[in-house]
């Protein structure tokens, strides 16, 4: 029998001061699964959200509802939660919209936060993480401005502008904001007010300052799954996606791409990811048009897109963050990666009107599509035009295949209630 190690980290038993405890703060559909790989290692689980019944508080020991983006109500029950005897508590942030002086205060009081406080606040909007990138780090990225008036927006419009030639279109979107919330494309200067009110009415903490950046005509985008963990930096096979107004649709993986493409993502992963430091997996949001890539986003956390994993990965991009924020190792193949099972893809189930407990029809037909099709619902309270409630998976001879097969069972799930 081989040696305990004594660097092994030591996990526990829930609701006992041996437990190792997850505080999520953000309980949807990537809390929910990051919630069962921390239970399936013994873990005790905290779901906070805004709301009640959020998916992730639905499966955890315990649940907190209170405004995460509250300095005074987030202290406080971080302090109460410190105070419950435990092992070890980590602080699980699932979303962007939290009080992160608040994680950085009691980080320095010694709370474990994933991967860290300051990863937290400099992706909490885009301009933390984007001057980070651009300007310190000195990562490529399409040309920016940052505007807090119709007018900055207007002139920043114009100064992206090529000295001749064609209008180049530009990309406005709150600094405070996500999944294409408040986004639009100016594509005439004269477009530049309406995109500027349209980001004051939609943005996630209503009027804020808009980023303006130069429309990238890119080949194809990745997410770059990138997991932080003890033994060092591993890295997912690329995942392609489609979005919409902003909003993904369709992921796939592995994403054909060049040599020269691959291994520039991957320096630029590694970059952007030492440089906001911690345990953990990270998305990395590239464009890539040819064999040059261009840095878009990053969350210090799973990544919607990479739902995909949950088919085509024995080890999940939920399974990796648990274990890389716990300290174990996570599975390497022999380049150095996550070895990946096979091409997968995954179709998101939509809202398509207002309505109160959803119910859904066509699962059955949404498994008769393949025998390798999975169907997750979240159990969300309510359903919304475009709010995400179900993702469809599927494994495939290559992609092509498997994004037909999850694209169609998707579409056979119906949306009542
Ligand atoms: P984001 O919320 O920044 O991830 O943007 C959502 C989606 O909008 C991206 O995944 C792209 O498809 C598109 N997008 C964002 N920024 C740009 C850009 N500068 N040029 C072209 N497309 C963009």
């Amino acid at each position: 029998m081989p040696a305990p190690d004594a660097s092994s980290p030591v996990l526990g038993t829930p609701g006992t001061a041996g437990a190792v405890r997850l505080v999520l703060l953000g309980s949807g559909e990537l809390g929910r699964e990051v919630a069962i790989e921390a239970m399936r290692l013994g873990c005790e689980v905290v779901a906070v959200d805004r709301y009640d019944g959020a998916p992730a508080q639905q499966v955890a020991h315990r649940s907190h509802t209170i405004a995460m983006t509250d300095p005074d109500a987030l202290r406080a029950l971080l302090r109460s939660e410190r105070e419950r005897p435990c092992a070890r508590m980590l602080v699980v942030p699932e979303i962007e919209a939290i009080a992160t002086p608040v994680l950085e205060e009691l980080e320095a009081e010694g709370l474990h936060v994933v991967p860290t406080a300051r990863a937290a606040r400099l992706t909490m909007d885009r301009e933390g993480i984007r001057r980070l990138a651009a300007e310190e780090l000195g990562i490529p990225t399409s040309p920016y401005r940052f505007c807090t008036t119709a007018g900055e927006l207007r002139d920043a419009v114009a100064a992206l502008q090529p000295a001749s030639g064609a209008f180049v279109p530009c990309v406005v979107k709150p600094v405070m904001s996500s999944s294409g919330k408040g986004q639009s494309v100016v594509r005439r200067p004269e477009d530049a007010d309406a995109s500027w009110t349209y980001a004051q009415e939609s943005g996630r903490t209503g009027a804020s300052a808009v980023i303006c950046e130069g429309f990238v005509d890119f080949d194809y985008e990745i997410t770059l799954l990138t997991v932080r963990h003890a033994g060092g930096t591993t890295f997912c096979a690329p995942i392609g996606h489609t979005q919409e107004d902003g909003d993904y649709r369709e992921s796939w993986q592995p994403q054909p791409m060049s040599d020269a493409a691959a291994a520039r993502a991957e320096e630029i992963a590694r970059t952007i990811t030492d440089g906001l430091g911690g345990f953990g997996l990270f998305g990395v949001e590239l464009f890539v048009a040819g064999d040059e890539v261009l840095f878009s986003e990053v969350s210090p956390r799973p990544h919607d897109t990479g739902m995909v994993t949950m088919a085509s990965q024995a080890a999940s991009e939920f399974a990796l963050h648990v274990r890389a924020i716990l300290g174990l190792p996570v599975p390497t193949d022999a380049a150095g990666r996550v070895p990946l099972l096979g091409p997968a893809a995954s179709a998101v189930v939509l809202g398509d009107a207002d309505r109160d407990a959803p119910t859904f029809a066509g699962v059955a037909a949404a498994y008769a599509v393949d025998p390798a099709v999975d169907v997750r619902l979240f159990g969300k309270p309510d359903a919304r035009p475009g709010r995400r409630l179900g993702v469809a998976l599927a494994r495939g001879a290559d992609v092509d295949e498997a994004r037909a097969r999850a694209t169609t069972a998707a579409a056979a799930v119906t949306i009542g209630g």
